[in-house]
Protein backbone atom coordinates (compact mmCIF):
# COMPACT_ATOMS: atom_id res chain seq x y z
CA UNK A 1 0.00 0.00 0.00
CA UNK A 2 1.40 3.45 -0.81
CA UNK A 3 2.01 5.22 2.57
CA UNK A 4 3.24 8.89 2.95
CA UNK A 5 7.00 9.43 2.50
CA UNK A 6 9.32 12.07 4.63
CA UNK A 7 11.48 13.74 2.44
CA UNK A 8 15.34 11.85 2.05
CA UNK A 9 17.16 14.96 4.39
CA UNK A 10 14.41 14.70 7.12
CA UNK A 11 15.07 10.41 6.74
CA UNK A 12 18.80 11.36 7.71
CA UNK A 13 17.76 12.68 10.88
CA UNK A 14 18.73 10.99 13.57
CA UNK A 15 16.23 12.03 16.82
CA UNK A 16 17.58 13.85 19.55
CA UNK A 17 18.90 11.42 22.07
CA UNK A 18 17.88 12.96 25.99
CA UNK A 19 19.61 12.19 28.69
CA UNK A 20 18.02 9.52 30.46
CA UNK A 21 16.79 9.37 34.31
CA UNK A 22 16.07 5.43 34.37
CA UNK A 23 17.86 2.36 33.74
CA UNK A 24 16.71 0.21 31.13
CA UNK A 25 15.51 -1.95 33.91
CA UNK A 26 13.15 0.89 34.87
CA UNK A 27 15.16 1.84 38.32
CA UNK A 28 14.91 5.63 38.84
CA UNK A 29 18.53 6.63 39.13
CA UNK A 30 20.44 9.66 40.53
CA UNK A 31 20.58 11.76 37.29
CA UNK A 32 24.13 13.33 36.32
CA UNK A 33 22.89 13.11 32.50
CA UNK A 34 21.20 16.48 31.27
CA UNK A 35 23.21 19.08 32.88
CA UNK A 36 20.64 20.67 35.36
CA UNK A 37 20.67 23.12 37.76
CA UNK A 38 21.26 20.16 41.23
CA UNK A 39 19.93 22.74 43.43
CA UNK A 40 16.75 23.41 41.75
CA UNK A 41 15.19 26.83 41.13
CA UNK A 42 14.85 29.84 42.87
CA UNK A 43 12.06 29.90 45.24
CA UNK A 44 11.20 32.97 43.65
CA UNK A 45 10.31 31.39 40.54
CA UNK A 46 8.37 28.40 41.79
CA UNK A 47 5.95 31.30 43.44
CA UNK A 48 5.47 32.83 40.32
CA UNK A 49 4.54 29.29 38.78
CA UNK A 50 1.83 28.82 40.97
CA UNK A 51 0.51 32.01 40.80
CA UNK A 52 0.38 32.21 36.91
CA UNK A 53 -2.87 28.38 37.26
CA UNK A 54 -5.22 32.07 38.22
CA UNK A 55 -4.97 32.61 34.14
CA UNK A 56 -4.59 28.99 32.64
CA UNK A 57 -7.24 29.70 30.48
CA UNK A 58 -5.97 32.47 28.70
CA UNK A 59 -3.01 32.41 26.05
CA UNK A 60 0.19 33.75 27.21
CA UNK A 61 1.67 37.07 26.17
CA UNK A 62 2.93 36.16 22.29
CA UNK A 63 5.94 38.87 22.24
CA UNK A 64 6.94 37.44 25.75
CA UNK A 65 6.79 41.78 26.18
CA UNK A 66 7.98 41.55 30.48
CA UNK A 67 10.77 38.92 30.08
CA UNK A 68 12.28 40.52 27.56
CA UNK A 69 11.88 43.66 29.29
CA UNK A 70 13.12 42.09 32.77
CA UNK A 71 16.40 40.02 30.54
CA UNK A 72 16.99 43.59 29.11
CA UNK A 73 17.69 45.01 32.23
CA UNK A 74 19.62 42.22 34.02
CA UNK A 75 21.91 41.95 30.66
CA UNK A 76 22.26 45.39 29.73
CA UNK A 77 20.79 44.92 26.00
CA UNK A 78 17.67 46.61 24.05
CA UNK A 79 14.72 44.58 25.06
CA UNK A 80 13.60 45.11 21.11
CA UNK A 81 16.47 42.92 20.34
CA UNK A 82 15.55 39.68 22.28
CA UNK A 83 13.09 37.50 20.72
CA UNK A 84 12.12 34.39 23.20
CA UNK A 85 11.52 31.21 22.57
CA UNK A 86 10.44 27.21 24.08
CA UNK A 87 13.91 26.57 24.83
CA UNK A 88 17.03 27.80 22.72
CA UNK A 89 16.32 24.47 21.12
CA UNK A 90 13.60 26.37 18.97
CA UNK A 91 15.83 29.19 18.03
CA UNK A 92 18.84 27.37 17.03
CA UNK A 93 16.28 25.54 14.75
CA UNK A 94 14.38 28.80 13.34
CA UNK A 95 17.82 30.48 13.15
CA UNK A 96 18.90 27.54 10.59
CA UNK A 97 15.60 27.89 8.71
CA UNK A 98 15.57 31.08 8.63
CA UNK A 99 18.76 31.77 6.71
CA UNK A 100 19.52 28.37 4.87
CA UNK A 101 17.90 25.60 2.64
CA UNK A 102 18.84 23.25 0.06
CA UNK A 103 22.04 23.73 -1.53
CA UNK A 104 23.22 26.29 1.65
CA UNK A 105 25.82 25.01 4.57
CA UNK A 106 25.93 25.24 8.11
CA UNK A 107 29.21 24.19 9.73
CA UNK A 108 29.61 23.28 13.47
CA UNK A 109 32.65 21.81 15.32
CA UNK A 110 32.84 18.00 15.89
CA UNK A 111 31.25 16.97 19.59
CA UNK A 112 29.30 20.40 19.27
CA UNK A 113 25.67 20.48 20.59
CA UNK A 114 23.48 17.69 18.70
CA UNK A 115 21.23 19.65 18.15
CA UNK A 116 22.79 21.73 15.20
CA UNK A 117 22.78 18.74 12.89
CA UNK A 118 19.03 18.16 13.71
CA UNK A 119 18.75 22.05 13.16
CA UNK A 120 20.66 22.07 9.65
CA UNK A 121 19.24 18.77 7.90
CA UNK A 122 15.55 19.95 8.74
CA UNK A 123 15.71 22.63 5.91
CA UNK A 124 17.68 20.77 3.77
CA UNK A 125 20.89 22.79 4.38
CA UNK A 126 24.48 20.60 3.74
CA UNK A 127 26.28 20.08 6.95
CA UNK A 128 29.66 20.50 7.34
CA UNK A 129 31.76 19.19 10.18
CA UNK A 130 34.53 21.14 11.41
CA UNK A 131 37.54 19.12 13.20
CA UNK A 132 37.94 19.59 16.81
CA UNK A 133 41.74 21.14 18.62
CA UNK A 134 41.79 19.41 21.88
CA UNK A 135 37.88 18.79 22.14
CA UNK A 136 37.10 22.33 21.49
CA UNK A 137 36.85 25.02 18.56
CA UNK A 138 39.50 25.19 16.12
CA UNK A 139 39.17 28.52 14.59
CA UNK A 140 41.20 28.20 11.75
CA UNK A 141 39.85 24.34 10.95
CA UNK A 142 36.30 26.11 11.12
CA UNK A 143 37.17 29.43 8.94
CA UNK A 144 38.96 27.28 6.39
CA UNK A 145 35.98 25.28 5.34
CA UNK A 146 33.27 28.74 4.84
CA UNK A 147 32.67 28.78 1.28
CA UNK A 148 30.62 31.00 -0.56
CA UNK A 149 27.39 28.56 0.81
CA UNK A 150 27.74 29.19 3.84
CA UNK A 151 25.02 30.43 5.84
CA UNK A 152 25.27 29.78 9.48
CA UNK A 153 27.72 28.47 11.80
CA UNK A 154 27.02 27.48 14.82
CA UNK A 155 29.56 27.55 17.72
CA UNK A 156 28.79 26.87 21.48
CA UNK A 157 30.60 28.47 24.21
CA UNK A 158 31.24 27.04 26.54
CA UNK A 159 30.73 23.82 24.47
CA UNK A 160 28.11 20.92 24.89
CA UNK A 161 29.12 17.94 25.36
CA UNK A 162 33.22 18.82 26.15
CA UNK A 163 32.87 21.99 28.25
CA UNK A 164 35.82 23.60 26.22
CA UNK A 165 36.02 27.53 25.98
CA UNK A 166 37.23 29.41 23.23
CA UNK A 167 38.30 33.57 24.58
CA UNK A 168 37.18 36.42 23.25
CA UNK A 169 40.00 36.73 21.15
CA UNK A 170 39.12 33.77 18.77
CA UNK A 171 35.82 34.20 18.41
CA UNK A 172 36.57 38.06 17.65
CA UNK A 173 39.28 36.12 15.10
CA UNK A 174 36.21 33.48 13.50
CA UNK A 175 33.74 36.72 13.00
CA UNK A 176 36.26 38.66 11.30
CA UNK A 177 36.96 35.91 9.00
CA UNK A 178 33.62 35.29 8.08
CA UNK A 179 31.31 36.86 5.80
CA UNK A 180 28.99 39.10 6.42
CA UNK A 181 25.70 37.50 4.90
CA UNK A 182 26.79 34.33 7.17
CA UNK A 183 25.38 34.66 10.47
CA UNK A 184 27.94 33.30 13.55
CA UNK A 185 25.60 32.07 16.40
CA UNK A 186 27.24 31.86 19.45
CA UNK A 187 25.21 29.48 21.62
CA UNK A 188 25.65 30.65 25.58
CA UNK A 189 23.54 28.28 27.13
CA UNK A 190 26.15 28.29 29.67
CA UNK A 191 27.38 31.61 29.94
CA UNK A 192 26.09 32.11 33.13
CA UNK A 193 28.26 29.46 34.66
CA UNK A 194 31.12 31.54 33.17
CA UNK A 195 32.99 34.08 36.25
CA UNK A 196 32.99 36.97 33.88
CA UNK A 197 29.58 36.57 31.92
CA UNK A 198 30.82 36.22 28.26
CA UNK A 199 31.00 39.70 27.07
CA UNK A 200 32.43 39.57 23.37
CA UNK A 201 29.57 37.52 22.23
CA UNK A 202 26.78 40.08 23.17
CA UNK A 203 29.23 43.09 22.44
CA UNK A 204 29.25 41.41 18.65
CA UNK A 205 25.98 40.95 18.70
CA UNK A 206 25.58 44.58 19.31
CA UNK A 207 27.74 45.64 16.71
CA UNK A 208 27.54 43.72 14.27
CA UNK A 209 24.19 42.54 11.41
CA UNK A 210 25.44 38.60 11.24
CA UNK A 211 25.68 37.92 15.21
CA UNK A 212 23.01 35.88 17.45
CA UNK A 213 23.49 34.78 21.11
CA UNK A 214 21.44 32.06 22.45
CA UNK A 215 20.82 31.65 25.98
CA UNK A 216 18.46 29.65 27.98
CA UNK A 217 16.88 29.31 31.37
CA UNK A 218 17.20 25.86 31.38
CA UNK A 219 20.38 25.88 33.20
CA UNK A 220 21.64 27.92 36.09
CA UNK A 221 18.19 29.39 36.22
CA UNK A 222 17.07 25.64 36.92
CA UNK A 223 13.71 25.74 34.91
CA UNK A 224 14.44 22.92 32.24
CA UNK A 225 10.78 22.03 32.50
CA UNK A 226 9.65 25.12 31.66
CA UNK A 227 11.40 25.45 28.34
CA UNK A 228 12.05 29.01 27.97
CA UNK A 229 15.43 30.48 25.93
CA UNK A 230 15.99 33.66 24.58
CA UNK A 231 18.21 34.94 21.71
CA UNK A 232 19.68 38.38 20.93
CA UNK A 233 21.01 40.17 18.19
CA UNK A 234 20.77 43.15 15.92
CA UNK A 235 16.79 43.90 14.12
CA UNK A 236 17.34 42.42 11.05
CA UNK A 237 17.55 38.58 12.80
CA UNK A 238 15.07 39.27 15.47
CA UNK A 239 12.92 40.26 12.75
CA UNK A 240 13.15 36.74 11.03
CA UNK A 241 13.22 34.58 14.26
CA UNK A 242 9.75 36.16 14.91
CA UNK A 243 8.94 35.21 11.36
CA UNK A 244 8.67 32.04 11.60
CA UNK A 245 8.60 31.30 15.22
CA UNK A 246 5.09 29.64 16.92
CA UNK A 247 2.66 32.66 17.88
CA UNK A 248 2.34 31.58 21.76
CA UNK A 249 6.23 30.19 22.07
CA UNK A 250 6.56 30.60 25.98
CA UNK A 251 4.18 29.49 28.43
CA UNK A 252 2.54 32.44 30.86
CA UNK A 253 3.67 30.56 33.51
CA UNK A 254 7.04 29.82 32.08
CA UNK A 255 7.42 33.91 31.18
CA UNK A 256 6.59 34.50 34.77
CA UNK A 257 8.83 31.79 36.68
CA UNK A 258 11.92 33.42 34.44
CA UNK A 259 10.88 37.10 35.37
CA UNK A 260 11.32 35.67 39.06
CA UNK A 261 14.31 33.69 38.25
CA UNK A 262 15.81 37.20 36.80
CA UNK A 263 15.58 39.01 39.79
CA UNK A 264 17.02 36.49 42.81
CA UNK A 265 20.83 37.48 41.72
CA UNK A 266 21.32 35.45 45.43
CA UNK A 267 20.21 31.96 43.60
CA UNK A 268 22.28 32.60 40.38
CA UNK A 269 25.25 33.62 43.25
CA UNK A 270 24.86 30.70 44.54
CA UNK A 271 24.69 28.10 42.17
CA UNK A 272 27.58 29.61 40.30
CA UNK A 273 29.61 28.95 43.16
CA UNK A 274 28.49 25.32 44.02
CA UNK A 275 28.98 24.66 40.68
CA UNK A 276 32.63 25.97 40.34
CA UNK A 277 33.44 24.83 43.76
CA UNK A 278 32.62 21.43 42.97
CA UNK A 279 33.52 21.20 39.48
CA UNK A 280 37.34 21.81 40.44
CA UNK A 281 36.68 19.17 43.43
CA UNK A 282 35.34 16.63 41.28
CA UNK A 283 38.43 17.84 38.47
CA UNK A 284 40.77 17.29 41.23
CA UNK A 285 39.41 13.89 42.42
CA UNK A 286 39.20 12.49 38.81
CA UNK A 287 42.95 13.86 38.28
CA UNK A 288 44.18 11.55 40.68
CA UNK A 289 42.88 8.61 38.82
CA UNK A 290 45.30 8.89 35.93
CA UNK A 291 46.84 6.03 37.03
CA UNK A 292 43.65 4.14 35.61
CA UNK A 293 43.71 6.15 32.39
CA UNK A 294 41.07 8.80 33.63
CA UNK A 295 41.73 12.47 32.19
CA UNK A 296 39.42 15.49 32.58
CA UNK A 297 38.45 17.82 29.99
CA UNK A 298 38.80 21.58 31.33
CA UNK A 299 35.41 22.48 31.61
CA UNK A 300 33.77 26.19 32.19
CA UNK A 301 30.15 24.80 32.47
CA UNK A 302 28.11 22.45 34.87
CA UNK A 303 29.72 19.28 33.76
CA UNK A 304 32.89 17.65 33.47
CA UNK A 305 34.16 14.91 30.05
CA UNK A 306 35.99 12.44 31.71
CA UNK A 307 38.04 9.96 28.94
CA UNK A 308 38.98 6.69 29.25
CA UNK A 309 41.98 5.92 28.32
CA UNK A 310 43.38 3.29 30.73
CA UNK A 311 42.00 -0.67 30.73
CA UNK A 312 38.47 0.09 31.99
CA UNK A 313 36.55 1.28 28.88
CA UNK A 314 33.68 4.32 29.41
CA UNK A 315 30.94 1.71 28.58
CA UNK A 316 32.19 -0.40 31.26
CA UNK A 317 32.11 2.54 33.69
CA UNK A 318 28.65 4.01 31.96
CA UNK A 319 27.22 0.15 33.00
CA UNK A 320 28.72 -0.28 35.96
CA UNK A 321 27.20 3.51 37.24
CA UNK A 322 23.80 2.86 36.53
CA UNK A 323 24.18 -0.88 38.54
CA UNK A 324 25.31 1.47 41.20
CA UNK A 325 22.81 4.16 41.11
CA UNK A 326 23.93 6.75 38.60
CA UNK A 327 23.32 7.52 35.40
CA UNK A 328 25.91 10.02 33.52
CA UNK A 329 25.95 10.49 29.81
CA UNK A 330 27.94 8.18 27.21
CA UNK A 331 27.82 9.83 23.73
CA UNK A 332 28.92 6.95 21.18
CA UNK A 333 26.52 8.54 18.61
CA UNK A 334 28.56 11.65 18.74
CA UNK A 335 32.01 9.66 18.01
CA UNK A 336 32.52 10.44 21.74
CA UNK A 337 32.62 6.48 22.75
CA UNK A 338 35.70 6.63 24.90
CA UNK A 339 34.13 9.47 27.31
CA UNK A 340 31.34 10.04 29.70
CA UNK A 341 29.98 13.46 30.82
CA UNK A 342 29.27 13.87 34.15
CA UNK A 343 27.61 16.48 35.58
CA UNK A 344 27.94 18.70 38.96
CA UNK A 345 25.48 17.06 41.38
CA UNK A 346 24.52 18.80 44.87
CA UNK A 347 27.30 17.60 47.12
CA UNK A 348 26.59 14.33 48.69
CA UNK A 349 25.53 13.38 44.56
CA UNK A 350 29.24 14.70 43.57
CA UNK A 351 30.75 12.51 46.28
CA UNK A 352 28.63 9.39 45.94
CA UNK A 353 29.21 9.50 42.27
CA UNK A 354 33.45 9.72 42.68
CA UNK A 355 32.93 6.70 45.38
CA UNK A 356 31.20 4.66 43.12
CA UNK A 357 33.89 5.86 40.15
CA UNK A 358 36.89 4.87 41.92
CA UNK A 359 35.14 1.37 43.45
CA UNK A 360 34.41 0.47 40.01
CA UNK A 361 37.96 1.06 38.47
CA UNK A 362 38.90 -0.55 41.66
CA UNK A 363 36.82 -4.06 41.18
CA UNK A 364 37.95 -3.84 37.09
CA UNK A 365 41.68 -3.80 37.52
N1 LIG B 1 22.69 24.72 23.59
C1 LIG B 1 23.46 23.92 24.31
C2 LIG B 1 24.94 23.99 24.13
C3 LIG B 1 22.89 23.01 25.21
O1 LIG B 1 23.67 22.17 25.91
C4 LIG B 1 21.48 22.97 25.36
C5 LIG B 1 20.80 22.02 26.31
N2 LIG B 1 21.29 20.78 26.41
C6 LIG B 1 20.72 23.84 24.58
C7 LIG B 1 21.36 24.71 23.72
C8 LIG B 1 19.23 23.83 24.60
O2 LIG B 1 18.70 24.17 25.81
P1 LIG B 1 17.18 24.57 25.99
O3 LIG B 1 16.43 24.20 24.76
O4 LIG B 1 16.74 23.82 27.18
O5 LIG B 1 17.20 26.06 26.18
Amino acid sequence: MTQPVAKPWINAIHAYTPGKAKSDDGRILIKLSANENPLGCSPDATAAMADARATLARYPDPASTALREALGKAYDLAADQIVCGTGSDELLNLIAAGYAGAGDEIIYVRYGFSVYDIAARKCAATVVVAPDKHYGTDVDALLALVTDKTRVVFVANPNNPTGTWTDDAEILRLHAGLPADCVLVLDQAYGEYLEEDGPAAFDLARKHANVLVTRTFSKIYGLAAERIGWAYGQPGLIETLNRIRAPFNVTSAGQAAAIAALSDSDFLAHSRKHNSEWRDWMATEIAALSNHGLKVIPSRANFLMVMFEGAVSAETVYKALMDEGYIVRWLPGQGLATGLRITIGSEEENRGLMAALRNILERHN
